[in-house]
């Protein structure tokens, strides 16, 4: 077996157990492999292995991989930063994208997405860490933020995304990853119906299980570490 087939299956070992020591069906957790930096070759070895859900990070990157690997059955994640003049080739697509934080960048996806296609599928990123470098809108706009999107209609509203701030600590883990599931419980009691957490890495996506995430999205655990930007 090679070495991406069994980092997957440890992946999906570690999710299983988590699922299992906080109570979870593991069917209600999609594993996104996250595969930025990795190459097509990469992704046709985890697609061989059972992966199907795949993230990407920046558009030109992905484009290529896309071409490359258009046979197979697919479904892209965008997940990184959303700059305006990138919205088309993402609307155009990707089925999901996990990193919205502004009005207008959703305003532009929803006109972009193509007649044929079913509604994007959205998460609003949350900056939960409070950390003035992060993306993600700020937790008190997001009810804002909701209302907004889901006027939009290419666009379907499905949940709620967070990076927190990178720790060991697991208990402070923990209070990050819970503030995005309040958040998401309080927008539900709003009229929302949001079906999707995305949270949780490589390095914590047992904590991000235990507070209720619905998608972990995992890189370096299945491709090996990224060399540093
Ligand atoms: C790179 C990335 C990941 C995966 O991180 P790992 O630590 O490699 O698992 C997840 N989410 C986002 C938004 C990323 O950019």
């Amino acid at each position: 077996m090679t070495t991406i087939s069994k980092a997957l299956q440890a992946v999906q070992a570690r999710i299983q157990r988590a699922a299992t020591q906080y109570g979870r069906s593991p069917e209600s957790i999609t594993l996104i492999a996250v595969s930025k930096t990795a190459g097509a070759e990469s992704l046709r070895i985890a697609y061989a292995s059972g992966q199907r859900t795949f993230g990407e990070s920046y558009a030109q990157e992905a484009l290529p991989k896309m071409t490359a690997l258009q046979e197979l059955a697919i479904e892209w994640h965008f997940i990184g930063p959303l700059q305006s003049n990138k919205t088309k080739s993402v609307a155009e697509n990707f089925a999901w994208v996990h990193s919205v934080e502004r009005a207008k960048i959703a305003q532009r996806l929803s006109d972009q997405r193509p007649e044929g296609l079913p509604p994007l599928n959205v998460c609003l990123q949350v900056n939960v860490s409070g950390e003035s470098s992060k993306s993600g809108v700020a937790p008190a706009e997001v009810l804002a933020l909701a209302r907004a999107v889901a006027t939009l209609p290419k666009i379907k509203l499905r949940g709620l995304m967070a990076i927190p701030e990178a720790t060991d600590n697991v208990a402070q883990q923990h209070v990050q990853f819970r503030l995005l599931r309040e958040l998401r419980d309080q927008l539900n009691g709003q009229g929302f119906k949001l079906d999707t957490l995305s949270m949780g890495m490589s390095h914590d996506l047992e904590a991000a299980i235990a507070e209720g995430a619905t998608m972990v999205r995992v890189g370096s655990a299945i491709f090996g570490e990224r060399a540093k930007a």
